[in-house]
């Protein structure tokens, strides 16, 4: 009933595994046939799986992403073509598949190949009645219809206690399997053979029961967890430099724009080169203190009529003024100084 065969590996009972590893931070997802997952468990570590991967906690949910409009496209060709009549759109949409299957995110690849599956099954064995069909395929795409990150994030603001006290009837529809590994832990695996929503519940379950939250970075857009809600949290000492940085660029950028900004920047350098010769040169301590306290003196009263500038913004041209003749004070109280 299909001519096109897309490069979508044929299986007979596909699932989804997911452990999750509390004290490391990582989670360990794999997508194969049910008895190599089996047998991978039981420590034969050559076996291969169509998909696995180990990354840090937390990534999974937000490959929940949303693709309702696709999926929804894909299905409508494969259940024309059950019935006998062939879109003229089917190419285009098992190419589409095809596009879903090879993708980074193993909640997509297992969407797919759950579709493809199905489909080849129902082809094998079904009636040209494509309604039982339609209700797999409604349970398989259900976890991408809607946006679980969205949900998620409302759900903790909602009830920092108990997040979970929102889900709605789709999400406990279905059930989930555990298998243990043959490990000195007896590490458990959370598997589906059809949704993914119970994935995602009990992935939240051991999430909040660690007392952690889901976040999403602020830098890289991912998602990951943390003991901390409601501030701006960073997935990796990595993140929060490059943010560092971002926001320093961000305020050059500004900074150039104001003129007074600028002056002060140049004005502050031009103090703190003085400042900076004259703690490296071995100073008596109470000339010293005079310079030190002079510096501390400009820099207070230099953001005090900042801060006055917010406010009244006729103030700037006084302040590029102020500064310039600060520019002398310091070469002033050097020259009393005799330095
Ligand atoms: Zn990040």
């Amino acid at each position: 009933m299909f001519s096109t065969d897309p490069g979508i590996q044929t299986t007979e009972n596909c699932v989804f595994a997911v452990l999750l590893d509390m004290r490391k931070k990582t989670e360990n997802i794999l997508i194969g046939e049910l008895k190599d997952i089996k047998r991978r468990l039981d420590g034969f570590s050559d076996v291969k799986l169509l998909y696995e991967k180990t990354r840090d906690l937390g990534r999974l949910i937000m490959d929940f992403t949303p693709i309702a409009e696709d999926l929804t496209n894909i299905r409508a060709v494969l259940l024309d073509s059950v019935t006998g009549s062939r879109s003229p759109y089917y190419d285009r949409e098992i190419g589409n598949l095809e596009r879903l299957y090879s993708s980074d995110n193993p909640i997509h690849r297992f969407t797919a190949l759950l579709m493809w599956q199905e489909y080849q099954r129902y082809c094998l064995f079904g009636t040209k009645d494509s309604g039982a069909l339609f209700d797999v395929f409604d349970d398989i795409t259900l976890a991408l219809r809607f946006n679980l990150i969205d949900n998620v994030k409302n759900w903790q603001e909602q009830n920092r206690k108990s997040p979970l006290a929102y889900l709605d009837n789709d999400f406990r529809k279905y059930p989930i399997l555990l298998y243990y590994g043959s490990d000195k832990n007896a590490s458990e695996y959370a598997v589906t053979d059809k949704s993914l929503l119970p994935i995602a519940v009990y992935y939240l379950k051991q999430v909040y029961g660690s007392g952690r939250y889901i976040q999403t970075c602020p830098a890289c857009g991912n998602s990951f967890v943390a003991k901390t809600i409601g501030m701006t949290t960073f997935c990796s000492d990595k993140c929060r430099r490059v943010q560092g940085k971002e926001s320093k660029r961000r305020f050059d950028e500004r900074a150039r724009e104001i003129p007074y900004e600028r002056a002060y920047k140049n004005t502050y350098m031009y103090w703190y080169n003085k400042v900076k010769k004259c703690r490296d040169m071995d100073l008596p301590p109470y000339k010293m203190d005079k310079i030190e306290t002079a510096f501390t003196t400009f820099s207070k009263e230099s953001s005090k009529r900042k801060k006055a500038i917010r406010k009244d913004k006729d103030l700037a041209s006084e302040y590029e003024t102020w500064l310039l003749v600060q520019r002398d004070a310091i070469d002033d109280l050097l020259g009393k100084l005799k330095i």
